[in-house]
């Protein structure tokens, strides 16, 4: 599809929806940034004469595995790789626990209580057994903070929708990536917690037009399947063909300045787009998250994203995330 009134036809046909279906009182707050509604403010890290807030939020691997091909998502060609590992009876990379606890008593010691999210670039419930304990522990050390994960919803039960509310999830996005059947399926299991449930907030977020991508479609760069999306859906620095009618825009993208990305071996990566792990600022395990989110690797990000020379950065030259502010905006920019 590379005619305009085709992409515009396609933006106007994807449709979105957030339905609420918990809360845990009838406040109306933001479920991702609870911690700003709580009152934090991140503090000041220093080193030499450098200074630079802590991140507001992070996002931690535990265990390197989606089991969904999503055509606008790097791990639609990612994931035959890692099922092939599988079938040799290759275990799928994973955080301990002991890695995963130090990191909480690194972000204690730092004065963090923002939001913790336990899964990046993977499925959280692709770690179903351990995600309640991975929560748990979050929360022993930092009883404050907003511990949120977004979901496919594949392995979601009633059973462990529970747990991970007993253990002190404080808010939850499934994201419906199929069809009505799969939503109303999706509902019925979250359906004790409906309502205002007094402990965690539970949204199911139904995105419509994904295509979940078949091995043979699987095709080297350039010929990647192509998906026209809302314009908040980007390329992924690169690595998916995802509205290309958008370019790289000049500017600045607060992803490195506001959140860190912990990788299941400690290494901490660019951003969430990062699934070939091409830019490893440091390792937080080996050494600390502080020594990391102060190092010349970070700054050199943060310091030309911020003058808009995202063509001096790798991924991010080929990044057309935040290229419009409103589906308006795109519009009127298709030619
Ligand atoms: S978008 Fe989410 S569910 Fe889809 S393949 Fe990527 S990580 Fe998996
Ligand atoms: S601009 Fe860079 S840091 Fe921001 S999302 Fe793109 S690749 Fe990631």
């Amino acid at each position: 599809m590379n005619n305009i009134n085709d992409i515009k036809k396609n933006i106007e046909f994807y449709q979105t929806r957030d339905l609420v279906i918990g809360s845990p009182s009838n406040e109306r707050e933001d479920p991702v940034n609870l911690q700003f509604a709580r009152g934090w403010k991140p503090p000041i890290m220093k080193k030499g004469s450098y200074e630079v807030p802590l991140f507001s939020s992070v996002q931690i691997q535990t265990v390197e595995f989606c089991n969904l091909k999503c055509d606008f998502c790097p791990n639609h060609y990612i994931i035959w790789d890692r099922i092939e590992m599988k079938k040799k009876k290759v275990p799928y990379n994973k955080m301990s626990f002991e890695d995963y606890e130090k990191i909480m008593i690194n972000l204690k010691e730092l004065g963090f209580w923002g939001r913790v999210s336990p899964y990046l670039m993977n499925e959280p419930l692709m770690d179903k057994e351990r995600m309640p304990r991975f929560v748990e522990i979050t929360k022993k050390h930092l009883p404050d903070c907003n511990v949120k994960i977004n979901s496919n919803g594949t392995g979601l039960t009633t059973k462990l929708m529970g747990d991970l509310i007993d253990a002190g999830l404080d808010a939850i996005q499934v994201d419906d990536y199929f069809d009505d059947a799969y939503a109303t399926k999706l509902i019925k299991e979250l359906e004790p917690f409906s309502g205002q449930n007094g402990k965690c907030w539970i949204t199911l977020s139904s995105n419509y037009n994904t295509n979940q991508v078949k091995k043979n479609d699987n095709s080297e760069e350039g010929k990647r399947p192509t998906h026209y999306g809302p314009h908040t859906y980007w390329n992924r620095g690169g690595l998916v063909n995802v509205n290309p009618d958008m370019p790289v825009p000049q500017k600045n993208c607060g992803y490195p300045s506001s959140q860190m990305y912990i990788k299941w071996n400690g290494d901490a990566l660019l951003c969430c787009c990062d699934w070939e792990y091409k830019v490893v600022h440091g390792n937080v395990i080996e050494t600390s998250i502080e020594d990391v989110w102060t190092n010349d690797s970070y700054k050199n990000y943060r310091d030309k994203l911020k003058k808009g020379r995202r063509d001096l950065l790798r991924m991010c030259r080929k990044c057309n995330k935040g290229c419009y502010t409103s589906e308006q905006q795109r519009l009127e920019n298709i030619k």
